[in-house]
Order: C-alpha cells, then structure tokens, then sequence
C-alpha cells in the first residue's frame, strides 16, 4: 500500500443532534470490488436532516453524510473492471446489498435485509473523497449536467422516479406534497410525459408556489386546500403525517397516496372513508440500480432538467443543513469541494 501524503476532508456526524465537524483523514483505500472517488459535488438531502436528528436507527456512527453524489474515478479496488480511471458516476442511497436474500432475489434489492446505505451506514459524500462498491456506481458519462446540477439527481430524481412510478402510468392528474428538490425535478418528469400536476406546498409558501407555476405545474396552492379536480394520485415528499389524510381526500375513488419519504411524522387517525373506495396508501423505500438506469435513460429522451440548486463550500455542509431545514431555498443544496467560502 503506498503511503498518500495527501488527506482527505470529511465531515463527520459522531452522533446525533450533532453538529458537523470537519475531520483530515488519510485517503480512504478502495477494497475489491471498490472504487475510491474524487468528490465533484454532494447534494444534501431532507434524509440528512433525519440522520442527524437520530430518526434513523440503522444508522452508523461516527458517520459522513451525503448519498447525492457526482465523482471521479480517482483509484481502483482488486477486480474492478466496468469502470475507468477519469470516469465520473453518481453515488446514490443504496450502497450495497447482501445479493442473497429473499428480495435481492426477487428483484427487489430495494428491500434488501442486509442493506448498505451511503452516508448512513457508510461513509458518504460530505468529504473531498468517498469509496464506493463499483457495483453500485452510476455511470454519468452521457448526462449533459455539470457536476452539481446532476448531484441532486442521485436521490431527489431518483426517489422522486421511484415515487412516480408507483403513482402508476395511469395517474394523468398527480398531486406534488411539498416541493422541494424531488418535487421540483419530478414534476418537469411529469410534465413532459403529458401529465397534470398540482403542487401543494406550506399554507402561504408563495415562493414554493410560484416556483411549481414557473416550471409548468397548473396549479399550486396550501396542503389543506381542494385542488381544481380530483387527483388520480398523490405523491408526499414533505415528512407530515397529517398530509395523507389530506391528500387521501383529495384523490378520486381507486387513487393512490405514495409517501416518498424515509422518515414521517405520525399520521393522525382518520374516518374509514377517506380510504375506502379502493384508495391506497403506498410507500417507497429506498431504490434500485434498475431505478437508476431507467430514470437516466428516462432523461436522454426528455426536455432538459431546470435544477434548481444552492452551492455551498464542503466546510458550510452545517449551514446547508440548517437552511435545508428551514426551507431558505427553492430546488436542492449541493456542497462542492473547492468551493471559496
Ligand atoms: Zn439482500
Ligand atoms: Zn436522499
């Protein structure tokens, strides 16, 4: 093993309700099947948030967040032959699955029971260098987005397709909870394949409003209002419990309410008929690599993406958290190494 006289920058969650701390730490070897990458840029994701106020329980501490992440093949692990030095691909939440059990065989290593997630139970991108199972990267070489427009594409466009996908091919007319970074970029998804969409967003968040109207939505308007017309589906992207009951009402008789989130708060109890009817209430949890290829091919044959972002230097990961968590911006927050503060 060579000694690297150069370190690398991490910041690292040792606990929750923590603070960040930024940490030098020699370069990160990649093992077989890994790869070690230069990190272009990491977009900071509401599952950050919930990590670092200990909503997670399989989380791993100490720990560095960010699972969004756009990187350079920088040195390659025993065995690895489908990527190149130089080569830059995508980090996404699921780092790793066992490849054994009941759903990896199904197809659905989404639900794998031995999971590995990037940023929670692995280190992630909120640092200058990550590693990274080979298998799990996302080749980026066609994405014609720089390096911190196409971050937020590795969860918030990701789940955000997952999401849509389970609204059904069907739901012409689609609610849009909360519209932050996976509203934002599944909604111009939407759009472009001919669908309705209505955006619903804090009561009196008009700038979230006008930004949905600006991208294309029909309407936008507060969580607790009637949009125009029944919705065949519902997708939730902000973690409020209260919302299902809301959007329950609001979809049609046989319509489906998707929760995109990791973490929810509780959902308050609600009369039998706003579900009967056949309504559902789906979730989705996590994502697969046939996820990732679909929607990056998916791409290829859209409209170009308006990402909306906010960079930060790798060092103000802190402060993109908090205006994160305070809603300071519209689309998604990126941190890029290198960055001048
Ligand atoms: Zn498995
Ligand atoms: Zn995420």
């Amino acid at each position: 093993m060579t000694d690297h006289p150069e370190k690398s920058l991490a910041m690292v969650l040792r606990g929750a309700r923590q603070a960040l701390q930024a940490e030098q730490r020699p370069l990160p070897e990649p093992g077989a099947g890994q790869v070690r990458l230069r990190v272009r840029a990491c977009a900071v994701c509401r599952t950050d948030l919930h990590l670092q106020d200990g909503d997670l329980p399989m989380a791993r501490w100490p720990v560095v967040p960010g699972h969004e992440i756009v990187g350079t093949v920088e040195a390659l692990g025993a065995g690895v032959q489908a990527l190149r030095l130089g080569q830059r691909v995508g980090v996404p939440w699921l780092g790793g699955c066992c490849g054994r059990c009941r759903y990896c065989l199904a197809g659905q290593e989404n639900l794998c029971d031995a999971p590995e997630f990037t940023g929670c139970t692995r280190d992630g991108g909120f640092a200058t260098h990550v590693v990274a199972n080979a298998s799990f990267c996302v080749p980026l070489d066609h994405l014609a987005l720089d390096d911190a427009t196409a971050a937020p594409l590795l969860c918030a466009g990701l789940i955000g397709w997952r999401s849509l996908r389970m609204a059904g091919d069907d739901a012409r007319v689609l609610g849009l909870y909360g519209f932050g970074a996976a509203a934002h970029l599944i909604a111009q998804v939407a759009i472009a394949q001919g669908r309705r969409v209505y955006a619903f967003t804090r009561a009196g968040d008009t700038a979230a409003q006008q930004h949905a109207l600006a991208l294309g939505c029909a309407w936008a308007g507060d969580s607790g209002q009637t949009p125009p017309e029944p919705l065949d589906a519902a997708i939730l992207f902000a973690p409020v419990g209260a919302l299902v009951p809301l959007a329950l009402k609001a979809v049609r008789k046989g319509g489906r309410v998707v929760c995109g989130g990791i973490h929810m708060s509780d959902i308050p109890a609600f009369p039998y008929a706003l579900l009967w009817e056949e309504r559902q209430i789906l979730s989705v949890a996590n994502l697969t690599r046939a996820d990732a290829r679909e929607f990056f091919a998916a791409l290829q044959t859209l409209p170009p993406l308006q990402v909306h972002t906010r960079t930060y230097p790798l060092q103000a990961a802190d402060q993109a958290m908090d205006d994160l968590r305070h809603g300071r911006f519209q689309g998604a927050a990126v941190l890029v190494p290198g960055q001048p503060g």
